[in-house]
């Protein structure tokens, strides 16, 4: 197949901007060169592919970043800037994909304007949902897909789905890494970790609370977000609780994470996935987590991690002192049987297969 993936309209791809969608972006297109496919990724300008993704041709636009979804009142209207990315994004889609011959169009962005378009595109447009219900317009949009032809649409975790407003079973693809991208390490260090956009919705406090509790170290990586909100859960625990280690690409993210004892994933929304818990056991480090969203789906309690109540801190710290009993190997393990690359690129070449020919010759 020729297939454009566009890109999220939130920051430049290796920014850390738009969240797991970049991760998810090279890997599948990574994963889909692997199979034969011819690739294209549209993506913001100053976006940049790693070399596995070499062969994709790479189409870049300007423009002002769209609001994120899960950052406004689940009432907002939807809002467009001035010179936004978005509409840039889809113009040249529109105008450029006939003369291109691309077979589909792959949308990575949770962003109303993309789904409203499809049932009158000039070429079939396929959605990977990236994230669980955060806005009241955008459930009325996927919903309104799924009414119409719900093969176009694909999620990543049967919690997330769950959210959505589907007639039939949602087409499920998790999600895959380049596991030679991750090191195993067998010997850990006393330190916790935490990983993920530092934002109210991803929970950092509960990790800092219960890291504070069994006087550990929490490591945190992540791209700020909201300040106001780091400050506040810097201020919650004793000094020296939270070691702040930025937001770092891929290679040097998963040594540092190797080093600990458990990854900490405590979400306060419906996580669409989670990749850092994914990463985390990549390098065989166990995860402790919330009972919700994708974790709650990804760790097999006792063999990659633990689960726990959500929201519950003194169970978390309980859990997280009792990790030591998991095998670290086993972690490695699930990943390369579950979430790798090939396996994400299999089930999406699957999906868009199916959609195409639900969509019938054109
Ligand atoms: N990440 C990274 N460097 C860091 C911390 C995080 O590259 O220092 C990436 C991580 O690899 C993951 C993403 O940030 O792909 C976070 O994605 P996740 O699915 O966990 O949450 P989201 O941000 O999409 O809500």
């Amino acid at each position: 197949m020729r297939i454009l993936v566009v890109s999220t309209p939130v920051g430049a791809l290796g920014s850390g901007r738009g969240g797991g969608v970049e991760l998810t972006l090279v890997s599948l297109v990574a994963g889909l060169l692997e199979r034969g496919h011819r690739l294209t990724v549209l993506a913001a300008e100053g976006s940049e592919l790693p070399p596995a993704c070499a062969t994709a041709a790479l189409w870049t636009c300007s423009g002002s970043s769209q609001p994120s979804a899960q950052h406004q009142e689940r009432d907002a209207p939807i809002t467009m800037p001035a010179d936004g990315l978005l509409p840039r994004f889809w113009r040249r889609v529109l105008a450029e994909a006939p003369a291109a011959g691309f077979d589909a169009a792959l949308n990575l962005a949770y962003d109303w304007l993309p789904f409203w378009l499809t049932p009158t595109a000039p070429l079939p447009i396929f959605h990977l949902v990236s994230m669980g219900s955060v806005s009241r317009a955008m459930d009325a949009v996927i919903a309104e897909i799924a009414a119409w032809d719900q093969h176009r649409l694909a999620f990543h975790t049967q919690a997330q789905a769950a959210d959505f407003a589907l007639p039939a079973a949602p087409v499920l693809v998790g999600n895959g890494f380049d596991l030679s991208a991750y090191g195993f390490c067998a010997e850990p260090e006393a330190l916790l970790g935490w990983a993920g956009r530092v934002a109210p919705e991803k929970g950092l406090e509960d990790a800092a609370a219960a890291a504070a509790q069994l006087g550990l170290p929490l490591a945190v990586w992540g791209l700020v977000e909201d300040e106001a909100y780091a400050a506040a859960v810097e201020a919650s625990v004793p000094a020296g609780t939270l070691q702040w280690r930025g937001f770092l690409p891929t290679a040097q993210l998963q040594a540092e994470l190797g080093c600990c004892r458990a990854l900490l994933n405590t979400p306060k929304w419906n996580e669409a996935y989670g990749n850092v818990v994914v990463e985390a056991m990549a390098c065989g480090v166990p995860v402790v987590a919330y009972r919700r969203g994708g974790p709650g789906e990804l760790v097999q309690p006792g063999v990659n991690g633990l689960l726990v109540e959500p929201d519950n801190v003194v169970a978390l710290a309980a859990a997280a002192a009792e990790v030591g009993a998991i095998d670290r190997r086993a972690c490695r393990q699930w990943v390369e049987a579950h979430a790798s690359r090939a396996v994400l690129a299999e089930r999406v070449e699957a999906w868009l297969l199916q959609g195409l020919v639900a969509a019938g010759p054109g």
